[in-house]
């Protein structure tokens, strides 16, 4: 088994060191719940490190390799990953009354979400370390993009499934060829069985939080590089993030700290981190002032990739969201799902709900005067709502069903439709 790799880690909030323990469950920073990341020497060597984020990845998110926290020696398991398209959304834009919205559709990644960009790192690490299996607790996109990749590096995959899991993920799931077990319990509970596993069965548990996989999360901020890229370094004012555990947001968040630091932008983007109102434990934690957030208790909501009890960078999260004069909110079931709509109707990108709640928190934030209309903004379309098309068609009106040669039949289908439109 082939060591940890050796690079150095901080807390995100507070600065000081952290020493990677084998065998922790979990990481945090013990005095102040910051995030645990990675450090970066940019120093004398800015002009190199510029000239990867100006150039971009052709190789899925392992262009930006010297930007990662992986041993050169690590090959990469890769299938394409990220480079996805930066959309101007003007149609949306026009309906939702704001005048530049870009839609980041992370959509086109291969297994059709965010994740990933952690997965192809998590693999690749796994691999390297001589394992052959590993093991996460997820409730469905994770586990779909960490079963995927292991299909690719031809390893075997483990996933623990919490109830209420959605059977269209489970079945993507397995069609990758991983073996889902179901738990009784919480997708807490599934996490830490998955890292019991190592013990018991030599699994590698690459449950996707950051506080469990440091390295693999880094991933994620090749996001913010890739917006930055797309738009020539000039960073919409806005970034607008779904919030489950919180990693997303506070690791595009880092890729944009980076390209400050680069000197590539000369101010970071205003963040929102938006929940939905049947799991909102951030999004309450904002709102009455706290550093970190409390557990929400049972998630009731449409957004099932978001709904986790526990946002496990809190402390991380609220402190950018407060410091760049940033913000959360909370969307309900209904305003989720006006969005969905809306998104594929005008702009042709199928967001899943834990998506979608971008648009309608921009909805929202314009309404209250927090997001001027004069402003751009960039909503994180994470991850793709063809597993989810019974809800897309939701409400709408029924299919009209038409007789051979029947002309008139056809005359009031189409004005149905019409009538509808006005
Ligand atoms: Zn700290």
């Amino acid at each position: 088994m082939k060591e940890e790799n050796p690079i150095s880690f901080v807390c995100s909030l507070c600065g000081r060191p952290y020493a990677m323990e084998a065998g922790r469950d979990r990481h945090l920073c013990p005095v102040c719940s910051g995030s645990i990341e990675p450090v970066y020497d940019f120093h004398g060597k800015k002009e190199h490190y510029r000239s990867i984020l100006r150039r971009g990845s052709s190789h899925g998110i392992w262009g930006y390799r010297e930007l990662l926290p992986v041993d050169p020696d690590v090959v990469p398991v890769t299938l394409d990953e990220g480079n996805t398209p930066l959309l101007q959304a003007d149609h949306l834009a026009r309906e939702l009354g704001v005048r530049r919205l870009y839609l980041k559709n992370e959509t086109l990644n291969p297994s059709y979400t965010y994740k990933d960009r952690f997965a192809t790192i998590a693999v690749s690490m796994a691999k390297h370390k001589g394992r052959h299996t590993i093991a996460l607790g997820s409730a469905g996109n994770a586990a779909a993009a960490l079963a995927a990749f292991a299909a690719r590096g031809g390893m075997d995959c483990f996933v623990l499934l919490p109830p209420g899991a959605v059977q269209d993920r489970a079945r993507q799931i397995r069609s990758y060829g991983a073996k889902l077990i179901t738990m009784e319990e919480t997708i807490n509970d599934c996490i830490l069985m998955a890292k019991r596993g190592e013990d018991l069965f030599g699994w590698e548990n690459v449950s996707t939080a950051t506080c469990f996989h440091p390295w693999a999360a880094e991933g994620y901020k090749t996001i913010g590089y890739e917006i930055g890229r797309q738009l020539d370094f000039r960073l919409p004012d806005w970034i607008v993030c779904p919030v489950g555990g919180g990693a997303l947001l506070s690791k595009i968040y880092r890729g944009c700290q980076d390209m400050l630091a680069l000197g590539l932008i000369d101010h970071l983007p205003r963040f929102a981190g938006v929940q939905a109102e049947g799991c909102m434990p951030l999004v309450r934690a904002y709102e009455t002032g706290k550093a970190v957030a409390d557990d929400w208790g049972v998630p009731d909501t449409i957004a099932f990739a978001i709904a986790d009890v526990c946002t496990f960078e809190s402390a991380t999260v609220l402190s950018l969201l407060r410091s760049t004069g940033g913000t959360a909110v909370a969307v309900s079931d209904p305003e989720i799902l006006e969005a969905m709509q809306a998104t594929g109707r005008k702009e042709a990108v199928l967001a899943e709900p834990a998506s979608a709640v971008t648009v309608a928190g921009v909805k929202k934030l314009l309404a209250g005067g927090t997001i001027s209309r004069e402003e751009s903004v960039c909503c994180i379309i994470s991850g793709n709502g063809v597993r989810d098309l019974p809800l897309m068609v939701q409400g709408l009106p029924e299919v009209p069903r038409v007789g051979v040669d029947d002309v008139e039949g056809l005359r009031a289908a189409v004005a149905a439709y019409q009538k509808g439109k006005e």
